[in-house]
Parts: structure tokens; sequence; C-alpha cells
């Protein structure tokens, strides 16, 4: 595979940076995924533009690259004859060759730049996609910048484990008594003909595919209600379901052990997805 760091296409053995970088001594890095399919970029601009904010909110520099960022996802998808799959996107404060809890100096450190893509083909008509997913719930103990696209995606990982480990796919993170998200995607739940998702704010990240998929259910006339939701209210719904930029929108099927209407993706969910991947693919880039 061929990967891009700060300027240079290289074979991914030879893509090295210092045991000094920030995000491996503090997760002082910010990150992206963006799919491809059918060899372009889903929502490239969504995810620029969250980047730049993730950026302003932790004072970190911008890349030298970033103006050029499409062209490097472009050319990543092309050297590495991507079809279907996704740019990974890294920026980390850089390194100032030594540990300091203190941000070094912006004028003494560069930010260090990564992309690397993933090959996924028939990444739209994945199995989970068709059978549903399971989700468990768990307690919400990360930090409250959660707006925020950083790298501490260590109890992230951990819930993915505790939801395996319990027979699930998934897990939804609940905090004061409501789901704030799940661990790598926003949650929703459906009642009647009705989309309930968290609103906006500290608590969530600001899902890309979450504004693009209310967009696209509020053309189509549904209705949509942005409100916090408890997981006994999501048991009950008629179904639910999640948004990633890498698994679009994702039937949820059991939530704590309570089967959702007959235990198969919902319509609503399924009518969202095939919305979505239609009209993102004619935006495309
Ligand atoms: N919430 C969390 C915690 C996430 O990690 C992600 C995906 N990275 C999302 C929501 C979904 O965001 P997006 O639609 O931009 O991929």
């Amino acid at each position: 595979r061929i990967v891009y760091l700060n300027g240079e296409y290289l074979p991914e053995e030879e893509a090295k940076i210092s045991i000094f970088d920030r995000s491996f001594l503090m997760a002082d890095g910010v990150y992206e995924v963006t799919s491809v399919l059918d060899g372009k970029l889903i929502d490239f601009d969504g995810h620029a533009k969250r980047l730049e904010r993730s950026l302003n909110e932790l004072g970190m520099q911008k890349p030298q690259a970033f103006d050029d960022l499409l062209e490097i996802h472009r050319a990543l998808v092309e050297k590495n004859g991507i079809e279907d799959g996704l740019v990974y996107l890294q920026v980390s404060r850089g390194s100032a060759g030594d540990r300091d809890f203190a941000f070094p100096d912006p004028e003494q450190v560069k930010p260090t730049l990564v992309l690397f893509t993933q090959n996924k083909p028939g990444l739209a008509d994945s199995p989970a996609s068709k059978t549903g997913i399971k989700v468990i719930s768990i307690p919400d103990i990360r930090w409250h910048r959660r707006d925020i696209k950083t790298v501490q995606l260590l109890y992230p990982s951990m819930g993915k484990m505790m939801a395996k480990a319990a027979g699930a796919d998934d897990a939804w993170m609940v905090e004061d008594g409501f789901v704030t998200e799940g661990t790598s995607n926003n949650a929703y739940i459906v009642k009647g003909n009705k989309i309930i998702t968290r609103a906006l704010s500290n608590d969530i990240l600001h899902g890309i595919t979450r504004a693009a998929v209310l967009r696209f259910a509020r053309e189509a006339q549904m209705e949509v209600e942005e409100r916090s939701f408890t997981i006994d209210e999501a048991k009950k719904a008629d179904e639910a379901f999640v948004t990633s930029a890498s698994g679009f929108v994702m039937p949820v099927v059991e939530v704590d052990g309570a089967t959702l209407g007959d235990g198969t993706p919902g319509n609503v969910a399924k009518r969202l997805r095939e919305i979505y991947l239609d009209e993102s693919r004619k935006v495309a880039i």
C-alpha cells in the first residue's frame, strides 16, 4: 500500500514518524475518515470542514498541505486502485523532540499529516447492512469535547469489545439517562414515522453522515425530531439505526436484548440508506 506522510507518497513500510510525536504520546491529534465508492470520495467537503474546525478548537496549526487535501485523497485512491473503501487522515500537533504536557510553541513544531487507504470491496453491500446490527448500552465516560474528532479512541474501542463479549455488534453510550451516540456512529430511533436523534452539542460528534441523512430525510418529507432519548424508549421503538462515513445508514435490530419490530431492518432505515447512497454517489468527487 502507498501511504502519504508530510508531502511524500511512500510504501507503508517506509513511512516513519518520531516516537516523540504528540499523537503517540498524548493522543494529541485529530482525524477524519472519508468513504470511497466507485473510486470517488463521499462527502469530502464536509470532512475537510470538520477537520478545520477540530484543528481550530485545539489551537493546532493547519498542515502545510491543507489546501491540497482533495488532491492527496484522490492520488491515494488512484495509486492504491481503490474502488470501494476508505481514506483515513490524521493530523498530529507534531513532535518537539521531547515529552512535555504543555503544547510546544507553534513556531517550533510542524504538524504531522498522515493519510492511508483501506480497501473494502462491496462496502455499500455489507452483510451487516442486510441483517442489521445488535447494540448494548454502556455508560459514556468520555471527556466532554466529543465534538472534536480526536484520536483518543480507547474507550470507544473498549465499548466495541464489551459489545462483542456480550454477543452484540456495537455499543450505545448513555449519560445522565440519555443515549449520546454509538462508539463510532450517531444513534437514531424511529417511532411511527418520526426519526429521533440527539441534538448537536459538545456531547456528540457532529456526524457528516448525520447532517446529510437528516437533510435527505427532510427533503423526502420525513419527520425529524432532534432530541435526546433513553434506552427504554429505544427498546420500545419501531426501528433504530446508526450513521457513519464508513457504515452509511446501518439498521439496528436489537437494543440491550430487546428485538425491535420483527428483528429485521426497518423500512425507514432501509429507505434512508438507499437515498443516502444514491444521492451521495451523484455528488461524489
Ligand atoms: N460519532 C462518533 C463517536 C464517531 O466516531 C463517528 C465516526 N467517526 C460518528 C459519530 C459518525 O460521524 P461521520 O458520519 O462523520 O463518520
